[in-house]
């Protein structure tokens, strides 16, 4: 045997050890509780916690080794009626936010779940008040109201980093029961009841959740490009997501596996501009260029948008998907440099990088990015030179940039109507331009759902007992979202969170 055995390679044993070891030692693990959630971030803490407010035993299910998801990111909540508009003067209705978000929409939003939404949003501010998380009103482009509701500190975190550790706190304290590293896979219904949930941890064992209810908070589909090329009208691999962290829409396939319909407010990604490749530095000086009302032309030469629109972010990175290719080039002079170094952005990143920032890091960005090989940028002493970068008809380019010049010297954007005191002359060199990609923060659409947040099946039957939160949901958003209700998606997902918890704690005491 021994003998045997050394004629073995030794890799070979290796494997067939661990492979022996792991069947032998994997085996299910079974739990009870009242709630499972399948998820920890935004809307599946606030699910957490709201369930054991109301008295569930709560299970929650993360894929990754930490809590947050994409929420640790966000920096802001949308809300009216609050303590903090009603000190910052902001008076709007939930009327007017209600007609404005379906207008938005085209009225291709589920309008009930909307105005539930709308008028939740104060009572989801008050309870977070109660967390120990504070607000500042801001608005996120100059032209929208001030609704977003930007996190302020707690412990030594501030945004979406410190909402999950007040929430992470809450959960520690109610007795809320995190399993890291434990991807649900999918959902055990037995003769049309839902009866919990199935996940893998990372040993591999089998993890059986046995619950009454389910509520699904997995952060939607943006990276599964499987899914957008079934349900999207996007081309898969055209649009990159900001933050990978591994949303490929376990919780939507859960949703289909229960029957759900699919809401016809549609299947959506929530695109910004922004760059990358060798030697990008993400939030760097280069990544505020990409988002300022500088000249963008597609890979043909031609001006595509009025530049005040460009700081919309939602609606001009649609404005680069619709281009060939699905990119535009941003380009300015030396004059827009120095201008920005003294003067400051005209338009922030959100609240990271404010508007107003005096930035001098762009030229050097662009250098360590043409070290490091990167096709992205362009930087020349000519348009000519600049056009060959880009690898772009000179000819075009050049016509392009004379026509915007002349538009500025002469105060009037006939083209986009974009005011010429935010339009900047190129004239002086050196040259400089990044190559603007539709970048996806978030995907949008998902199952119908009711006011419950209950997954709906045919015939406006919901199922009992499942719930769809977040980015999970379809329904709010058709298109994209509004800036004139920034702070929605992270809205969104502490609300239905919020809500679908108490009602899931209420269906599992029945
Ligand atoms: C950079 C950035 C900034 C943003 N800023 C804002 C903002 O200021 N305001 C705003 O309204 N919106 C903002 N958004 C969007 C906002 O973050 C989202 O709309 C919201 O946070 C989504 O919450 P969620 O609970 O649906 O998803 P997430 O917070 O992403 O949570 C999903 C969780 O589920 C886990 N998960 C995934 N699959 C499984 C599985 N199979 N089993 C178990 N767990 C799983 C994930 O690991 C993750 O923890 C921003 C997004 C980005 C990327």
């Amino acid at each position: 045997m021994r003998k045997g055995l050394s004629k073995i390679p030794a890799g070979f044993i290796c494997i067939f050890i661990s492979l022996f070891c792991m069947s032998a030692f994997a085996k299910d693990r079974v739990y009870q509780a009242d709630v499972v959630v399948v998820g920890a971030g935004g809307s599946g803490l606030a699910a957490s916690v709201s369930a054991a407010e109301h008295g569930a035993k709560v299970i929650t299910l993360e894929k990754r080794e930490i809590a947050g998801g994409t929420t640790s990111f966000a920096e802001g909540l949308f809300a009216i009626g609050t303590d903090e508009t009603r000190v910052a003067s902001v008076d709007i209705s939930v009327d007017d936010a209600f007609d404005h978000s379906m207008e938005f929409n085209h009225w291709r939003a589920n309008a009930p779940l909307v105005r539930k939404f709308i008028q939740e949003s104060p009572n989801t501010i008050n309870w977070l008040h109660g967390f120990g998380l504070t607000f500042e009103p801001w608005n996120m482009a100059p032209t929208e109201p001030r609704v977003w509701h930007v996190v302020g500190h707690y412990k030594n975190m501030e945004h979406g980093a410190a909402y999950v550790q007040a929430m992470l706190d809450k959960c520690e304290e109610l007795g809320v029961k995190i399993m890291y590293e434990t991807p649900a896979t999918e959902l055990i219904i037995e003769k049309g009841v839902i009866k919990g949930v199935i996940a893998q941890d990372s040993r591999g064992n089998k993890v059986i959740v046995n619950a009454k209810a389910v509520v699904l908070a997995t952060g939607g589909f943006s990276e599964n490009n499987e899914i957008i090329a079934k349900y999207t009208r996007y081309e898969p691999g055209s649009v990159f997501p900001t933050v990978p962290l591994g949303k490929t829409g376990e919780g939507f396939k859960m949703a289909l596996q229960a029957g759900a319909v699919l809401d016809d407010a549609g299947m959506l990604l929530m695109m910004h501009p922004g760059s990358y490749g060798p030697g990008f530095k993400p939030f760097g000086d280069l990544d505020t260029m990409t988002t300022q009302p500088l000249l963008w032309v597609n890979k043909y030469g031609e001006r595509i948008i009025d530049d005040k629109m460009i700081g919309s972010l939602m609606v001009s990175a649609n404005a680069i998907y619709r281009q060939d290719g699905h990119y535009v080039w941003s380009i300015w002079d030396e004059d827009t440099i120095n201008y920005y170094k003294t003067k400051g952005l005209d338009t922030g990143l959100g609240v990271i990088v404010k508007a107003g920032t005096k930035i001098s890091n762009t030229v050097k960005e662009i250098e360590d990015c043409i070290k490091a090989g990167s096709k992205n940028v362009a930087m020349a002493d000519s348009l000519e030179e600049l056009a060959k970068q880009m690898e772009m008809d000179p000819k075009s380019l050049k016509a392009t940039v004379d026509r915007y010049n002349k538009m500025k010297a002469d105060n009037e954007d006939v083209d986009f109507g974009t005011p010429a005191r935010l339009m900047k002359y190129i004239k002086k060199s050196k040259f400089y331009a990044v190559k603007v990609f539709p970048s996806s923060f978030i995907s949008l659409g998902g199952p119908q759902i009711n006011t419950k947040m209950q997954v709906m099946t045919k015939n406006n039957k919901p199922v009992q007992g499942l719930y769809s939160v977040g980015c999970d949901a379809g329904g709010v958003h058709s298109d994209t979202y509004t800036l004139w209700t920034s702070g929605a998606g992270f809205s969104f997902a502490a609300t239905s969170g919020r809500i679908a918890g108490a009602d899931a704690a209420d269906f599992a005491k029945k």
